[in-house]
This record gives C-alpha cells, sequence and structure tokens, in this order.
C-alpha cells in the first residue's frame, strides 16, 4: 500500500515488517530486537500519520529541521523524544536546547561550543553523537575519521555536554552491500575511541543505517537507526 491510501494501516503493517527486519538483523550480530532502538524519521509527515508510529510504539522520533520539529514538538509534548538528526546551524541551538533527546549530527567544535552554553543556561546536560564523515564525501557533513579521536578530547571538557556516541550517513546506493565497510569504519572508530577511556566519554550508541542499508548497519554494529520512508512512505516535499 501507498501513503495515498486514506486510512494509515499501511503504517502499521511498515512497522510491524520493519521491526522483524530489525530483529532479523539483531540476531544476525549476537543481538536482541531490544538491542535496538529504531527512530522514526518523521519529517515532511503530518501529525495524524506519525501518531500512528506512535501507537505502534516507535516513540522515537527523528527530525533534520529545527523549525518542523517546534512545530510538532508543540502538538506532541509529552508522547515521544526527539532526536535532531540533521546539520543543526549554531544560531538554531537556543531553540531546541530544552526539547530534544539527543543531537546526531554534531560536526563542529562551534556548533559544539554553542550547545555548551546553551544548555548550561538551560541547567542541564545534553546527550549527543559526533557526526563522522566516514566517505569523505563533499557534500556531507561531518568530522573527518581522522580527526574524530582529537574533537572527542576536546568535548570531553565540556560539563553540559555527554558524548554518547557516533552517527554517519553512509552513500545511498543500489545495493546496501556496498555500504557495508562504511559501517564497519564507524564501528571501529567507535571501539578505538571507547578504548582510550576519555574522562567523561562514555561510547554507547552507534547511528548508522537508514531504510535503504539498516540491516547491514545492524549487522556491522549499529544500535540506532533512522527510518523514514520504509515507515511513511515516500516523502512529499513540504
Ligand atoms: C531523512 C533522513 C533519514 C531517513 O531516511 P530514509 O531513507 O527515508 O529512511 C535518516 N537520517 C537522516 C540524517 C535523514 O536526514
Amino acid at each position: 500500500m501507498t501513503a495515498d491510501d486514506n486510512n494509515n494501516s499501511y503504517i502499521s503493517e511498515n512497522i510491524k515488517l520493519i521491526k522483524e527486519r530489525v530483529k532479523t538483523a539483531a540476531q544476525k550480530s549476537g543481538r536482541n530486537a531490544e538491542d535496538i532502538t529504531i527512530i522514526a524519521v518523521s519529517k515532511t509527515v503530518e501529525l495524524e500519520r506519525i501518531k500512528t508510529a506512535l501507537k505502534e510504539g516507535l516513540v522515537n522520533l527523528g527530525e533534520n529541521r529545527v523549525q518542523e520539529l517546534l512545530e510538532k514538538y508543540d502538538a506532541l509534548e509529552n508522547q515521544c523524544q526527539w532526536h535532531l538528526i540533521g546539520h543543526l546551524q549554531t544560531n538554531k541551538v537556543k531553540y531546541i536546547i530544552d526539547k530534544v533527546r539527543m543531537i546526531h549530527s554534531v560536526d563542529s567544535i562551534e556548533l559544539a561550543e554553542e550547545i555548551q552554553k546553551r544548555a548550561q543556561k538551560a541547567n542541564r546536560t545534553i546527550d549527543l553523537l559526533v557526526q563522522i564523515n566516514v566517505s569523505g564525501e563533499e557534500t556531507k557533513f561531518g568530522i573527518s575519521p581522522a580527526d574524530a579521536k582529537e574533537f572527542i578530547r576536546k568535548l570531553s571538557t565540556f560539563d553540559h555536554i555527554n558524548v554518547k556516541g557516533l552517527m554517519t550517513i553512509a552513500p545511498y546506493t543500489e545495493n546496501p552491500e556496498d555500504t557495508r565497510e562504511v559501517f564497519r569504519e564507524l564501528r571501529k572508530i567507535f571501539i578505538d575511541i571507547n578504548a582510550e577511556n576519555i574522562d567523561n566519554i562514555n561510547m554507547e550508541f552507534l547511528s548508522m543505517g537508514m531504510s535503504n542499508d539498516f540491516e547491514v548497519a545492524i549487522e556491522e554494529g549499529a544500535n540506532m537507526v533512522r527510518i523514514g520512508t520504509s515507515i511513511f512512505g515516500k516523502r512529499h516535499n513540504i
């Protein structure tokens, strides 16, 4: 079924299938379905359809635009946890600092400094992931693998920030097998950094895998997958 059907049962169906696929992939890597957090990427998706996902137990929602997140936040406030997964402009940190469970896309010291400053003002500590540009594509944001350790060492001195792990966006490929190397590489960096035992740094989450490649990502160690299209159907631009 498609997003154009006038009821949302296709979303429930999609979610059941995805949960099955997540479980199978988790088992392949010696883990359980419960070890994997599915983030329902709700960008461009209206409230009605998002509520269907919430009903199916997907309470972690991912948005990549601040304005859209804020609008939905007001409507859904206590029913879910918000993840900012897209590139975040420094001047927008103040709008989301008290609203998000986690920022997945920290990609510069300036951004980290602003998050630290705003979190301090809001009297909270915020969990974040460092975005790594594993593939080195110029169009992608993220810290290069070679700079990751040094970057995280710097962040470890910020007392209102908890670095909880790493995130990457793999290049789109027809065959998800082609992205396996990217996920493997990110996991290596994750393990490396953990082994450094840096003060205040606990590498807990590996956010990688989207609709096209989440199974491969889980097989390679992901414990957060960000899935949009496979849940809600094809996006219509708004
Ligand atoms: C849109 C988006 C996703 C989800 O993409 P799908 O292919 O629709 O699953 C995941 N991560 C980020 C950062 C995104 O912007």
